[in-house]
């Protein structure tokens, strides 16, 4: 079986370290070719050296001395956001994964659709950007979307390739570290605690999401663009201990769920070798120590954001971008300390209401909607 060529985006972060755990776990099946980050030099230089990749990018192009001062080989170096765009675009490689926090991977990730590789999607913000122009372009092009996020790997697992038999698709939530803590309580959660996730160990974008429920929103709308299943049949159960990874109910009343523990080799090793499962040496659950699973429904009114999420997937169009924009936004304010937990839903909520939906926008709208929306709740923090 051939070896699959990946380059990665965003090799300096969570998902990028899980990554290449898979890669080192099964070299068989999987060889890195490229890795990009954005300004940790030292740990991009760690990354290439210890894989070998034969081309590096760092978009910092400051941190470049620091960068080949630190390689002990001499791998093809790109720089900045065109770097960016051209590591994407790298000759012979079958996959590019995109694992960069934020927007920064909408361009790449078209490039890499462009150049004929199958793209792993870990950023959810590039779907629900961007999801028509990204599956359409994927679609034109004839190469595949794989899920790296636990939730869709899981979906993509269960469906095994029956998408039209979909009832229900229900994405599970661990409740993030606030799930049971009252609601008046929620103005004054401190940014520690809200960095404090049960059971995932992530960066601090996505663990701030988390504990919002911004997260499951998000995904919420990642999971109607891959799978093709309008908004109303995307559900959501909390499940705190994270070892069912979402369920698909199917038409006739059956439901198939994936588990596993929470670690996102499992998913990533999935995108990179599917259709195939291969051994590896992660750990399988063990019953005798797992103890109950439960499932419980949200709390919508005290999380809004699930709402606020289904409203944006439903209308579609620019306005998941703005969401999408105006929560980096807030959850940025949040972490500087400059607004208080429930000020993040609340900024999100002011710029949507405030946005005139483009349908059916091309690229430029949308970045253009998500150019406005960061302007817009820049000023409603502004004003707080
Ligand atoms: P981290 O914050 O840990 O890492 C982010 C990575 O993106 C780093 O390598 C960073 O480089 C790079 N990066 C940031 N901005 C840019 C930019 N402008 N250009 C190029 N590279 C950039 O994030 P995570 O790994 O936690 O998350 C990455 C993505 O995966 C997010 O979209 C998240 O929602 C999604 N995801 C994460 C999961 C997880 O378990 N962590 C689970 C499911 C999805 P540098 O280090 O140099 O700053």
């Amino acid at each position: 079986m051939k070896r699959k060529r990946v380059v990665v985006l965003g090799a300096t972060g969570s998902i990028g370290d899980s990554t290449l755990k898979v890669a080192h776990d099964i070299p068989e099946r999987m060889e890195i070719v490229g890795l990009a980050a954005n300004s940790n030099a030292d740990k991009l230089a760690i990354a290439a050296n210890k894989s070998r990749a034969r081309a590096i990018c760092l978009v910092d192009e400051r941190k470049v001395d620091v960068l080949r001062s630190k390689l002990d080989y001499e791998p093809k170096v790109f720089l900045g956001e065109g770097g960016l765009r051209e590591i994407a675009r790298l000759e012979d490689a079958d996959m590019v994964l995109i694992a960069i926090v934020g927007t920064a991977g909408l361009h790449p990730a078209l490039d890499a659709i462009e150049t004929g590789k199958d793209l792993a999607v870990a950023s959810k913000e590039i779907l629900v950007m961007a999801g028509e122009a990204v599956t359409d372009a994927a679609r034109a092009k004839g190469v595949h979307i794989l899920p790296v996020d636990s939730e869709h790997n899981a979906i993509f697992q269960c469906l095994d390739g029956r998408r039209s038999e979909i009832r229900r698709i229900i994405l599970t939530a661990s409740g993030g570290p606030f799930r049971e803590i009252r609601a008046s309580e929620l103005g004054s959660v401190t940014v520690e605690q809200a960095l404090k996730h049960p059971t995932w160990n992530m960066g601090p974008k996505i663990t701030i999401d988390s504990a919002t429920l911004f997260n499951k929103g998000l995904e919420m709308i990642e999971a109607h663009w891959l799978f093709g299943v309008p908004m109303d049949r995307v559900e959501v159960v909390i499940h705190p201990q994270s070892i069912v990874h979402s369920m698909v109910e199917f038409a006739d009343g059956s439901m198939l769920a994936q588990m596993s523990y929470s670690n996102m080799c499992f998913p990533i090793q999935y995108a990179v070798t599917w259709p195939d499962r291969v051994a590896n040496t992660l750990p399988p659950l063990d019953f005798s120590t797992l103890g109950k699973l439960e499932f419980e429904i949200p709390r919508y009114d005290d999380f809004p954001a699930l709402n606020l999420a289904r409203r944006a997937g439903e209308t579609g169009g620019t306005l998941p971008a703005v969401m999408n924009a105006a929560n980096e936004i807030a959850v940025a304010a949040f972490l500087k300390r400059q607004v208080r937990f429930p000020h993040i839903w609340a900024t999100v909520e002011k710029v949507m209401d405030r946005h005139r939906t483009v349908a059916h926008p091309d690229l430029d709208a949308i970045l253009a909607a998500d150019q406005w929306a960061r302007a817009e709740a820049t000023a409603a923090i502004g004003k707080k």
